[in-house]
């Protein structure tokens, strides 16, 4: 996953997240109690200024954090640039805070027919909101990163080509594939070979980047 484009940044994870995806990897976040954001972590981060060029807020999904305003804005205030990843689905939050960060990271799971088939969400709402998140995002003077992580049950060609048609659609000029990391013994993964096919048929429809493959 890629943090920050070409700089150094220091990644905070909250503990809240809408979905549960199968895939993930901070499961055990998300159970977690909250951090004490003034007390705790924003004194050690500004012990550490000269080390960080950027702040990123991550997850768990970091738009559901109900205190997600007062972090951007005490991170805006100590002078730290802020960024964050997110999955889109918090429109409403996004618009809040957008103008005061620089940076967004987006992942889109797969299409809007299996985050419902594949029971990562069953809220409508939230799952129309990742169109509208994208087209706030491009509208405004922000760097972006939109990703898929290449998880076999979530999405396959077709899928990731219809992901791709939606990007290019909206104005995104590039698209990030991310090798899936298997977190449980005998899973069945794509291998470099699928992934290089797959990138080499969606630069038909959008510059595609791949990530983590080794
Ligand atoms: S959106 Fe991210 S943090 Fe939330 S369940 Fe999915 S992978 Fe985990």
């Amino acid at each position: 996953m890629l943090d920050y484009p070409n700089e150094v940044s220091t990644v905070l994870f909250v503990g809240t997240c809408n979905l549960r995806c199968r895939f993930c990897q901070n499961l055990p976040l998300l159970s977690m109690k909250d951090l004490d954001f003034k007390n705790n972590i924003i004194p050690k981060l500004i012990s550490r200024k000269q080390m960080i060029d950027h702040i990123i807020i991550s997850g768990g999904e970091c738009l559901f954090d109900p205190k997600i305003k007062d972090y951007v804005t005490y991170l805006n205030d100590k002078g730290f640039k802020v960024g964050i990843h997110t999955n889109g689905m918090n429109f409403d939050i996004l618009k809040n805070i957008i103008d005061d960060i620089r940076f967004v990271g987006m992942d889109i799971k797969t299409t809007y027919e299996k985050y419902k088939s594949k029971k990562i969400s069953k809220n409508i709402n939230e799952i129309m909101n990742i169109e509208k998140s994208i087209s706030l995002i491009l509208s405004k003077n922000v760097k972006y990163d939109f990703r898929t992580t290449l998880y076999p049950d979530y999405v396959n060609l077709k899928d990731l080509k219809q992901i791709a048609i939606l990007l290019k659609l909206g104005g995104v000029k590039e698209y990030n594939l991310q090798k899936y990391i298997p977190i449980r013994e005998n899973e069945i993964n794509y291998s470099n070979e699928d992934i290089n096919n797959f990138k080499n048929e969606l630069d038909n429809i959008i510059k595609t980047n791949i990530r983590g493959l080794i």
